[in-house]
């Protein structure tokens, strides 16, 4: 068997087409959505993923901005920032780049930052909204995925769903939308005992580890989704997901490439989060 790939560039780009609908609707009554990123030092990598922010804002007209600060800016001063843009009426999602350099504390300074501009969702009031079920801004990354899954037609409801990682901005949100949607889920950690055990009972199985092809083939049930969230570099520096795709495909049903897969959603769900809070914030000022 040749698993079908989940193609994530063209599903975002239909899904960056359904909110531009509602971008250029708020526009035309005078608000123009606008995000913000911090980013604190130097990170290449974090410097890309905030380019392609702003680029992504960009091509749905929206106003966005990125404030630079050094990599031994203080709290204090990294804090004014968040204030200041929690303060601007042009400015309706926040986000700041991570990981901080370690002096700072990501805790405190996403707990800063206005609830109704948190479009990464990571603000306790938005995660505790995830876990009722409410929040109005759904982590970008699972989000990202579940929008896949949709959109490919996968049915998650009665499915066994089982996701391998429990960060905060991936593996337990991703958890507790899979279930949101009625699957059955098992979260895996390092601390796991026989994961390939789990992992091969999964209908759905989204892999969020941060290790390059972790996930092989025999670790995977005959035709189900398989979901790769990680983004690595291999020995030749080439960009790898936690899914060894070559042994992987021959086994699942569908999957996601790497790249090509994920990040692209991820991107534009964050901008479908700014157009949800300037549409919100704007209804709530007329
Ligand atoms: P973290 O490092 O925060 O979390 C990794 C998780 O994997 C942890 O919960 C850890 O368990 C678990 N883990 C590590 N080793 C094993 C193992 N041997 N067996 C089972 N579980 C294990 O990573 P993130 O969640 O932030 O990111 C995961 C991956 O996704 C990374 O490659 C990252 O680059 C990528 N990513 C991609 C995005 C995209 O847009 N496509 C966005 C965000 C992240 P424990 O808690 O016990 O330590």
């Amino acid at each position: 068997m040749t698993a079908l790939i989940i193609d994530g560039k063209t599903i975002a780009a239909e899904v960056r087409a359904e909110w531009k609908v509602r971008a250029d609707h708020l526009i035309a009554h005078g608000t123009t959505p606008g995000m913000a990123v911090i980013i604190v030092g130097n990170d290449p990598a974090s410097k890309v993923y905030v380019a392609n922010k702003v680029k992504a804002c960009a091509e749905l007209g929206l106003y966005s901005i990125h404030v630079e600060l050094a990599a031994d800016t203080t709290e204090a001063a990294l804090l004014d920032a968040v204030e200041r843009l929690n303060n601007d009426p042009k400015i309706h999602g926040i986000l700041v780049q991570l990981p901080l350099p370690r002096h700072l504390d990501a805790h405190k300074v996403i707990e800063a930052i206005n609830p109704d501009k948190d479009v990464d969702g990571f603000h306790e009031k938005n995660v505790g909204a995830l876990v009722t079920g409410q929040t109005p801004f759904p982590s970008c990354t699972p989000y990202g995925v579940m929008v896949m899954l949709e959109k490919t037609g996968i049915n998650i409801e009665g499915k066994h769903a089982v996701v391998v990682g429990r960060s905060n901005i991936v593996g337990k949100p991703m958890a507790l939308m899979l279930l949101q949607k009625n699957a059955t889920v098992t979260i895996c950690t390092s601390k796991t005992v026989d994961l390939a055990k789990h992992t091969r009972d999964a209908d759905i199985l989204i892999a969020a580890v941060g290790r390059a092809n972790f996930i092989t083939g025999d670790m995977v049930k005959p035709g189900s989704v398989v979901i790769d969230v990680g983004i690595n570099r291999n020995a030749e520096g080439k960009l790898v997901g936690d899914v060894d795709f070559a042994s992987v495909k021959e086994v699942a049903g569908y999957i996601t490439p790497v790249p090509g897969g994920v990040g692209p959603m991820t991107i534009t769900m964050l901008v479908a989060n700014t157009v949800r809070a300037a549409e919100r914030l704007s209804a709530r000022n007329t």
